[in-house]
């Protein structure tokens, strides 16, 4: 069984029995459906009558300035953050589940955050893309990995030739590290058609 498709494992049972909290990392290349699982796992916790909040980092403008959204056209209700110091700060104390997408624009602060939000008695869940462009660690996703209790790993499928995609490949030519987009930007793709610089957008 895949771990992450099942909410309510054993030991997420016992640990929301303690009354501890806990946090749950979603990783992956863009298109691998991060997104939409976390907008899953948030769902189930409002269908549940948990209290959730839900925040984005507010450089995301790809579709709409107060929802997370998949590539797919499912979103949820969400609140433009610039800083972790700021999510921090919006944290009602009686919310229940915290989701954070894109947590690879965050700045490192956003472990500390999260740590103190799960010492606190939340569940915290965070996506975002494990590597960048040329297929670096994208901080402070590595640093979350390791603080994480729970962990999902998400692929895509390779556009070229239907592989495993564990890179997003920019198909245009930007040196940034941040280079907002989506299909018009990037592509999935597998670790042999990846190459770590803009290539040409995959045909058909
Ligand atoms: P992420 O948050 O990881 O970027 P999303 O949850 O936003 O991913 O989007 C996942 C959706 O992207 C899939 O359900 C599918 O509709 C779409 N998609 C586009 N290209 C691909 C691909 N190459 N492999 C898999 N899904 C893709
Ligand atoms: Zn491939």
């Amino acid at each position: 069984m895949i771990e992450g498709y099942f909410d309510d494992t054993e030991e997420r049972r016992k640990q929301r029995q303690n009354g501890t909290g806990w946090i749950e990392v979603i990783v992956g290349s863009m298109f691998s459906g991060k997104s939409e699982e976390l907008i899953r796992r948030l769902n189930r916790a409002r269908i549940a009558r948990q209290k959730v909040q839900v925040f984005k980092p507010k450089i995301d403008a790809r579709y709409s300035r107060e929802e997370i959204a998949s590539h797919s056209g499912q979103t949820h209700t969400s609140l433009p953050v610039t800083t972790a110091a700021e999510l921090l700060a919006e944290i009602e104390h009686d919310t229940q589940v915290v989701g954070i997408d894109e947590g690879q624009f965050f700045d490192m602060e956003l472990v500390e955050a999260v740590n103190r939000l799960a010492a606190e008695g939340k569940r915290v869940i965070v996506a975002g893309l494990d590597q960048d462009y040329t297929g670096r660690p994208f901080e402070p996703m590595p640093q979350l990995l390791c603080v994480a209790e729970f962990i999902t790993k998400t692929h895509a499928i390779c556009v070229k030739c239907g592989s495993t995609a564990n890179y997003s490949q920019r198909t245009v030519e930007s040196d940034a590290r941040v280079e907002v987009g989506a299909a018009d930007k990037y592509e999935a793709r597998c670790r042999k058609c990846f190459v770590p610089h803009a290539d040409a957008p995959t045909a058909g």
